[in-house]
């Protein structure tokens, strides 16, 4: 591709992703076509001569628009969000162009350098602890991750080493296979899936623990847990507590958590993959009481702060024990500034790593901290707002408590009715839910998910869902 045929390509792309996005409104969210719908559509073979970037623009809206699920149209509630702007999709492209591979400093100095202070900023927007922040002159400091499942089996891994490392100074005859087949984590029952993954893949044993009647996992269930494994022989080293659960938006008793891993010297990590955006906002930052007794807090401004995937960030007041625990050190990989600034290839799994502190850089300097608090407030008084709607309703009930931009509840009845008002809602496609469960309730979820919603939207989904009950209730009273 000549430039100048890049430079039309790339306009026209803009001109495209524009009408898109401001008019997605009008497209159904859900997909109609039926799996396998694409290969039909394809020739067979990649084509040996180059074809017409023409041709592939018309193609967009014939083959790829049919069978896209319109994560950003306001009709969108499943889920958790997932961010989208454009000064994030810009970013983007000057990140393509770039095209460098931040494994070390020396790799792109911009790359690493820009990802420290971003980290930074973001901290302080937060208020977290000066532990956590690089500019605090301590060991602490951040890094983006891919995705929230990496940085909690990168913390994982780094509680795993640590604690290897004490029990070989108190039992230097023990083996490493021994010691580890001794090693236990845990979390509430809530927590994400990736959770227990992370155990999985760290080769290590994961508690799930109960959660009380508000869905939090409480410091004296684990104390209880700690106590009963230790008796048997087995040595806690780790624990991950969730604000903002999945299923239904619950967040753990950090503080208590907190103060039971430090007193029995397990590494605590906080997983905020959603709620965490909203710590930018004083007044919902109460919900992350305690952090300063984490070891490791993790959250995704790719999921609620209109950073595009991939961009989870991560801090640790000691990066020491995860850097130990991956570090391998070929020749072809050092140079003369080791030390100076973090390599952060010993922060992540893999080696390579795209220049995602661009989109972070143009997100906060062209939104500002006041507009993004605005994204967050604005969807969480969409979210109350659908609370009132269902509250008015008496068939309906709230389950658990809208604290953010998630709203959980289902028809008073069995949990039969509520599957078949799902099925009927998603089966129309006009909005797009998932169900959850706390127990043995089945219940439905309305995230506020878009940065184009408006009340109107909200609105709209009520009287979707209201409409669908009608319909159900009526069908079943017809055949009663
Ligand atoms: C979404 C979510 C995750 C998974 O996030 P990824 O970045 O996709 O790995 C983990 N934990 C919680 C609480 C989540 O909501």
């Amino acid at each position: 591709m000549d430039p100048d045929s890049f430079k039309d390509f790339a306009k026209e792309m803009t001109e495209f992703i524009t009408n898109y996005l401001e008019n997605i409104r009008d497209r159904p969210v859900l997909p109609s076509i039926k799996p396998g719908y694409i290969q039909p559509l394809l020739p067979t073979e990649a084509p040996q001569s180059p074809e017409k970037w023409q041709d592939v623009m018309n193609d967009i809206e014939r083959i790829i628009m049919p069978g896209v699920t319109h994560w950003h149209s306001p009709r969108f509630h499943a889920y958790f969000p997932t961010a989208q702007s454009y000064p994030a999709i810009v970013a983007d492209m000057l990140s393509g162009a770039i095209a460098c591979i931040g494994f070390t400093w020396i790799a792109s100095p911009a790359c690493t350098e820009l990802e420290v202070v971003m980290l930074d900023w973001l901290g302080k927007m937060l208020e977290l602890p000066k532990e956590f922040l690089a500019c605090s002159g301590g060991k602490g400091g951040g890094v983006i991750q891919g995705t929230a499942s990496e940085a909690t089996l990168v913390a994982l891994l780094g509680a795993k080493a640590k604690k290897i490392h004490e029990i070989k100074k108190i039992h230097p005859e023990w083996t490493e296979n021994k010691i580890v087949e001794k090693l236990v984590a845990y979390c509430s029952s809530h927590a994400h899936s990736s959770v227990e993954r992370a155990g999985l893949l760290g080769g290590v044993q994961f508690r799930k623990l109960d959660v009380d009647s508000k869905s939090k996992l409480r410091g004296e269930t684990l104390a209880e847990a700690i106590r009963e494994d230790q008796n048997n022989g087995l040595i806690p080293f780790y624990t991950v507590a969730t604000l903002g659960t999945t299923c239904c938006c619950a967040f753990d008793c950090l503080e208590e958590l907190g103060v039971v891993c430090n007193r029995e010297d397990l590494w605590l990590h906080v997983d905020a993959a959603y709620a965490g955006s909203s710590f930018i906002c004083p007044e919902f930052r109460y919900l992350m009481k305690g952090v300063e007794l984490a070891d490791s807090f993790n959250f995704n401004p790719h999921k609620w702060m209109l950073i595009n995937f991939d961009c989870s960030t991560m801090w640790l007041k000691d990066p020491t024990y995860v850097i130990n625990a991956f570090n391998v050190d070929p020749l072809y990989l050092k140079h003369d500034m080791q030390g100076s600034a973090p390599d952060y290839r010993h922060w992540q799994i893999p080696l390579g790593r795209r220049f995602r502190a661009l989109k972070m850089w143009f997100v906060l300097r062209l939104y500002g901290v006041k507009n993004l608090q605005k994204h967050i407030r604005n969807h969480v008084s969409q979210a109350h707002a659908f609370e009132d709607f269902v509250r008015a309703d008496s068939r309906f009930e709230i389950i658990g408590e809208v604290v953010l931009g998630l709203v959980c509840f289902r028809l008073k009845g069995s949990n039969e009715l509520n599957e078949a008002l799902l099925k009927k809602i998603n089966g129309l496609g006009n909005i797009h839910l998932v169900p959850s469960k706390c127990g043995s309730e089945y219940f439905l979820r309305v995230a506020i998910c878009s940065r184009f919603s408006e009340s109107k939207d909200i609105e709209y989904s009520w009287r979707e869902i209201k409409l669908r009950a009608d319909q159900l209730l009526e069908e079943q009273s017809v055949s009663k």
